[in-house]
């Protein structure tokens, strides 16, 4: 598999640079040379497979050159210990649980199989990286609990502080061992600004091996593209032949554009509807043209607080920069706090299912789209991340309901350790002087 860097086409280099590298040198962000394209009969034979089969056949799609068929067979195993059900609320309406991994968020699926593919190209090399991640809450967790304790693989997490749920804290702050956790006194934006600054720093590159595992890694968003097959397997299943509209809450668009990686490898997709909070800097940029990056506000769905989405140089590369032809396949939509909570209410009342706040402006964006369209496609929207974990949201008479989700025990139990975070000021040669003394 060849990658080139969005900046420069001629800039090529093969899947494992592009794995540790994380971003080319003129600060582009690679993009794979060609998708794998399936067939008819590869699509019909995923029809009958679970998740991990799939899984196994879209990686070696991408990956046959790189990885044998044994080792993809058992990293695609090892990072999809979870199910991915895709669950019916209605007639074509259906959601798409992508939060079953330890974490309880779907970032579990592209850190979980980039942590595997980094300890397959690590061990044969018998190199030592250090791994940097700004995270605004779920990518820390999944990359901590997705990394930990994984052979010549250190892991430094920032994390903006008092910005992050209690539960979230505790996924980024307990682990220990080989996992790192700074709070960072200042927003996301600011966490991830550090990162990029400590990836294109001289000393520091000539010093460590660094590596990143924000949704700029493509190993991040390979697997993504997997459970876009998975949904509509699950739909074949059920007899519903139509190509479905998938509705996906973003932030950093990687979700989103792994989506239409999915659709280019010739997954049936009638459209994508892209779900924000006010941070509506795509959904903009989708009616008027204009990409206009801003500061984050804060919002309920703070996984998806990100005032300049790192993606966006991607997406818009698939669609040649033209505004007219991501219309086409791509329709925006945003949504306030108080739509948000309206949301989470209203699926509890009328079906009986609790989403997370990140999920609900994915449904938001499902309904607003079928409103404007109507049609009889089947509908799938993505849920993020685990309802339980953002309990202190909700409303007292929503927590009593019946079909209230609890949290798997191995969850509850972080909730008792001990929070190990170093507290850091914003500011980019604390960060260095920290790093160079690792
Ligand atoms: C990260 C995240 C998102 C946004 O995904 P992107 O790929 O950054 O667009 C949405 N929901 C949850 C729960 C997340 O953790």
């Amino acid at each position: 598999m060849k990658l080139y860097s969005t900046r420069n086409r001629q800039h090529i280099v093969d899947l494992e640079t592009a794995l540790f590298q994380s971003l080319p040198p003129d600060n582009g962000l690679y993009m794979p040379c060609q998708l794998p394209v399936l067939s008819t009969s590869d699509l019909k034979q995923m029809v009958a497979g679970d998740f991990q089969d799939i899984a196994f056949r879209l990686s070696q799609a991408y990956l046959h050159d790189e990885v044998d068929a044994n080792s993809l067979r058992r990293m695609v195993d090892e990072a999809f210990c979870f199910e991915v059900p895709l669950v019916r609320l209605g007639d074509r309406r259906f959601v798409l649980e992508l939060f079953h991994g330890p974490s309880l968020a779907f970032k579990d699926i592209g850190a979980r199989f980039m942590s595997r593919l980094m300890a397959y190209f690590l061990e044969k090399r018998q190199r030592t990286v250090h791994i940097l991640v700004a995270t605004s809450g779920d990518t820390g967790g999944a990359v901590a609990l997705g990394f930990h304790r994984v052979p010549g693989i250190q892991v430094i997490i920032l994390f903006p502080s008092g910005k992050v749920s209690p539960l979230q804290e505790k996924q980024l702050t307990t682990l220990g061992d080989n996992i790192r956790t700074l709070e960072i006194e200042g927003s996301f934006d600011d966490c991830q600004r550090l990162v990029k600054q400590a990836f294109l720093d001289h000393t520091l590159n000539q010093r460590l091996v660094l590596a990143s595992a924000n949704s700029i890694n493509i190993a991040r968003l390979i697997p993504q593209s997997f459970y876009y097959f998975h949904a509509w397997a699950q739909l074949q299943r059920l007899g519903i032949s139509k190509a479905p509209v998938f509705s996906v809450p973003s932030g950093n668009f990687g979700n989103l554009t792994a989506g239409v990686f999915a659709q280019r490898m010739g997954l049936p997709v009638q459209h994508f509807v892209a779900a924000t909070n006010v941070n509506d800097e795509v959904p903009q940029y989708l009616q008027t043209g204009i990409f206009s990056p801003r500061p984050s506000i804060q919002t309920l769905s703070n996984a998806m607080d990100v005032g300049n989405p790192s993606n966006f140089q991607r997406l818009s590369e698939l669609f040649d920069h033209d505004v007219e032809q991501m219309r086409k396949r791509i329709t925006g939509y945003a949504f306030n706090d108080i739509q948000t909570l309206g949301e989470i209410e209203r699926i509890a009342k009328e079906e009986q299912y609790i989403v997370c706040p990140h999920t609900a402006i994915a449904s938001l964006g499902l309904n607003a789209y079928f409103h404007d369209h109507p049609s009889d496609a089947p509908g799938v929207f993505l849920a993020t991340a685990h309802p339980g974990k953002f309990a202190n949201i909700y409303p007292e008479a929503l927590r009593k309901l019946r079909y209230w989700p609890s949290l798997p025990e191995t969850t509850t139990a972080l909730l008792q350790r001990h929070k190990q975070a170093i507290r850091m000021p914003n500011d980019f040669e604390t960060f260095k002087t920290f790093l160079l003394s690792l």
